[in-house]
């Protein structure tokens, strides 16, 4: 891949996607195999008048290693100064970008109990971090970058090196960097198609939705009163802008709890947690899902809504159409950043307090009160759009309008 694109992806990760302001932090979460491209994001984070560049580093191999042999207590607490150094720097306002570059076969063959107790522990722990980041008080980004493993599942048959290139070609398209290009000013146009469309769909503001196509979904999602769809870019408390996935093709709110009933079939394979999980089908009753299926990966897709209450609830449902442009290119990323905006996805666990207005001020109790999922420590995206997938939003007074047709928007 060409340096001069590289360059441009980290001064669009830096400029638009966490919008690093002078004198601000910033905390860069990345393996460490992407140590190449984390610095230049620094190179450009000083440029821009970073105060400090914190670089908190990982490796999936090493993390693999641990769930395998660590004692079996430490998945059951979080170390005190990692929480403290995330909460210390959310507190004094640092932006937070993260560098993903996983192997979707990551954590195969790991104990799945061992993974929810983690998750537990590092959620619940680290409270008040996802809180400022779940209400966008901070601003935070995460991109993408290829790995050798990532990169000859999407494309087999290739040499690490060939899939490696195609995949850095892939991303590059999907984020908008061409050369010649402005990847900045075409993201300002796209984050307004965005909202543009998020507004048709407050401007409806739907009692309900329901969905439809021939895989089997039959799924009636409510929306509580005062739910705002949002899209592309994102307020941070200082009334900063930023876009918090990059790429980002959705609009999204938050549905009504304890509204959601009937059944709703996965469209896409899903990694969770370093493992493959396909043919989702998931039953829910008033709000609550009370049927786990899953052809395959099932023990971990149990295990993930088993994490608490919240995770058997939805919190989010976005809007992506069928013929958006990275499902038009026809590649199946093995990465939910990517795959969820290439079609209609749900997220069962904590939902964005910003998708009901007034949102951000609100306690978890009030947010509890006003209808959505305020409480858990998960939120896993899902898929379910297909090509012939239908949408009908019903109106408060019952009238029922067509909000997709043929996996397409239709108003
Ligand atoms: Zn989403
Ligand atoms: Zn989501």
């Amino acid at each position: 891949m060409k340096d001069e694109l590289l360059r441009e992806y980290a001064r669009l990760a830096v400029r638009r996607g966490v919008n690093l302001q002078k004198g601000q932090k910033l905390v860069i979460r990345a393996g460490v195999d992407s140590a190449f491209f984390v610095r230049l994001l620094v190179g450009e984070a000083y440029a821009v008048g970073a105060r400090d560049v914190v670089v908190w580093w990982s490796d999936e191999r090493i993390a693999r290693e641990r769930y395998l042999h660590a004692d079996a207590d430490v998945f059951d607490a979080a170390y005190p100064w990692q929480v403290l150094a995330f909460d210390q720097l959310s507190e004094e306002g640092a932006a937070f970008l993260s560098v993903l570059s996983s192997d979707p076969a990551a954590f195969v063959g790991v104990d799945p109990d061992r993974i929810r107790r983690f998750s537990v522990a590092y959620g619940k722990a680290n409270e008040k971090f996802y809180a400022r980041m779940m209400a966008s008080r901070i601003p935070w980004s995460i991109v993408a970058i290829p790995c050798a493993p990532w990169a000859e599942k999407v494309f087999p048959g290739k040499t690490a090196d060939e899939a490696k290139e195609l995949l850095w070609d892939a991303i590059f398209r999907t984020v908008r960097i061409r050369e010649g290009g402005d990847a900045v000013a075409e993201w300002a146009a796209h984050c307004d198609r965005l909202t543009e469309q998020a507004g048709k769909l407050n401007g409806c503001a739907f009692a309900a939705l329901r969905y439809e196509n021939a895989l089997g979904t039959r799924l009636t999602v409510e929306l509580p009163e005062g739910h705002l769809w949002a899209g592309g870019s994102e307020t941070d408390a200082r009334g900063t802008t930023f876009i918090a996935n990059m790429p980002t093709e959705e609009i999204f709110t938050a549905p009504k709890r304890n509204g959601v009933n009937g059944v709703v079939y996965s469209s896409k394979p899903l990694v969770l947690n370093g493992n493959l999980v396909e043919g989702i089908r998931l039953t829910f009753s008033n709000g609550r899902i009370t049927d786990v299926h899953a052809d395959k990966g099932e023990e971990y897709l149990k295990a993930e809504i088993a994490l608490d209450e919240g995770a058997h609830y939805l919190g989010e449902v976005a809007l992506v159409p069928y013929h958006s442009p990275i499902s038009e290119s026809g590649i199946l990323f093995y990465d939910t950043l990517f795959d969820e905006n290439a079609s209609c996805h749900f997220a069962f666990g904590e939902a964005y307090p910003t998708c009901i207005e007034g949102g951000a001020d609100l306690s978890k109790e009030e947010l509890l009160a006003r209808g959505i999922n305020a409480e858990s420590n998960t939120h896993v995206d899902f898929m379910v759009g297909t090509a012939d997938l239908s949408i009908i939003g019903i109106t408060r007074d019952g009238k029922e309008i067509p909000v997709f047709r043929n996996g397409d928007f239709a108003i």
